[in-house]
C-alpha cells in the first residue's frame, strides 16, 4: 500500500495511492492518518473522494512531523572512502519541518549561501509509539518508507560542530512522494540515487547502511519516544558535492531527482532564493 499526502483546493488530504487513482482516508495528512491505531486496516479500505494520479500535487508527505531525525555517516562505502572508521554510534541532527517540500516542489537555494549539496536518502516513517524498543517492536513501528534529499548548506553546516544550522534551511528538504508499506517492499539492498540534470552523481544500494532502520528506530527510541508521522532519515551514499574534486554545487535551474528503487522518486527543480528589500 502507498499512502500520500496532497494539496486540494480546499486543504491537504492523506489518500491510498493505488495504481491510477487515489482514495481520501478522511484524515487531514497522513501523520493525522496514522495516528489511527487501525490506519492500516482504515487506509485499506477508504473509499473517500478519488483523484487521478497523474493530477496529484504532493505535499510533503508528513507536513508536520513532531520529530525529523536524521542519520549522518551511515553507509559504508561513504564513511571508507572518506577514509574513516565504522562508527560505533550513529551521528544524529534534526530539522524542522518548515524545511519541508514536496516531492515535486521547489528546492530553494538560500540567498545567504552558493553551497547547496544533495543527499539522497531511504527514510522511515514511524507508526505507532514506541519507546526502548527491541528488534521486534522497532519493526512493528515502522510504518513504511520514503525518499528524502537531505540538501545540505555545507558552508553554514561547517561554520561549527553541529550540522543543524545547514540541514534546516526553509523549504530545502523534499519528502515523499509517498510511503510505500514494507510488505510491498523486496528484501533490502535497494539501489538509492542523485541525478542532476540527467546525469547520476549518486548511486549506492540501501545494504550499505551502517545502522539499518531497525537499528536506528531501537536507538532513537531508547532516547525518546518516537510518535505516528515521525520520520527517521537514514543517511546518504558516496557522491555529494562536497566530496568531489573540484566540489559542485546546486544551481539555479538544476533539475533534481532522487530515488529509491521500489520506494519512490522525487523530481524538483532548484531556485534560488531572492530576498525583497
Ligand atoms: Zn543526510
Amino acid at each position: 500500500m502507498r499512502l500520500a499526502t496532497i494539496r486540494t483546493a480546499t486543504g491537504t488530504r492523506a489518500v491510498r495511492v493505488d495504481e491510477s487513482s487515489a482514495v481520501e482516508t478522511g484524515d487531514a495528512d497522513v501523520r493525522a492518518l496514522l495516528e489511527h491505531p487501525d490506519w492500516a486496516q482504515r487506509a485499506a479500505t477508504a473509499a473517500g473522494p478519488t483523484h487521478p494520479v497523474a493530477d496529484l500535487d504532493y505535499a510533503p508527505l508528513v507536513p508536520n512531523p513532531e520529530k525529523i531525525i536524521c542519520a549522518g555517516l551511515n553507509y559504508r562505502d561513504h564513511v571508507l572512502e572518506m577514509g574513516n572508521e565504522l562508527p560505533e554510534y550513529p551521528t544524529l541532527f534534526a530539522k524542522y519541518a518548515p524545511a519541508l517540500v514536496g516531492a515535486h516542489d521547489d528546492v530553494v537555494l538560500p540567498a545567504v549561501s552558493d553551497k547547496a549539496d544533495w543527499e539522497c536518502e531511504l527514510t522511515v516513517v514511524i507508526g505507532s509509539s514506541v519507546r526502548h524498543a527491541d528488534d521486534a517492536a522497532a519493526e512493528a513501528a515502522i510504518a513504511g518508507y520514503t525518499v528524502m534529499n537531505d540538501v545540505s548548506i555545507r558552508d553554514y553546516q561547517r561554520r561549527t560542530g553541529q550540522f543543524l544550522q545547514g540541514k534546516t534551511f526553509e523549504r530545502s528538504t523534499p519528502l515523499g512522494p509517498w510511503l510505500v508499506t514494507p510488505d510491498e517492499l523486496p528484501a533490502g539492498g535497494w539501489r538509492i540515487t542523485t541525478e542532476l540534470d540527467g546525469e547520476t552523481v549518486q548511486s549506492s544500494t540501501t545494504d550499505q547502511l551502517v545502522f539499518s532502520a531497525v537499528d536506528l528506530v531501537k536507538y532513537v527510541s531508547a532516547i525518546i519516544t518516537l510518535n505516528p508521522g515521525d520520520v527517521i532519515a537514514t543517511g546518504t551514499p558516496g557522491g555529494v558535492g562536497a566530496a568531489r574534486t573540484p566540489q559542485r554545487w546546486l544551481a539555479d535551474g538544476t533539475v533534481m531527482v532522487t530515488t529509491v528503487e521500489g520506494v519512490g522518486q522525487l523530481r524538483n527543480v532548484c531556485r534560488k532564493e531572492t530576498i525583497s528589500s
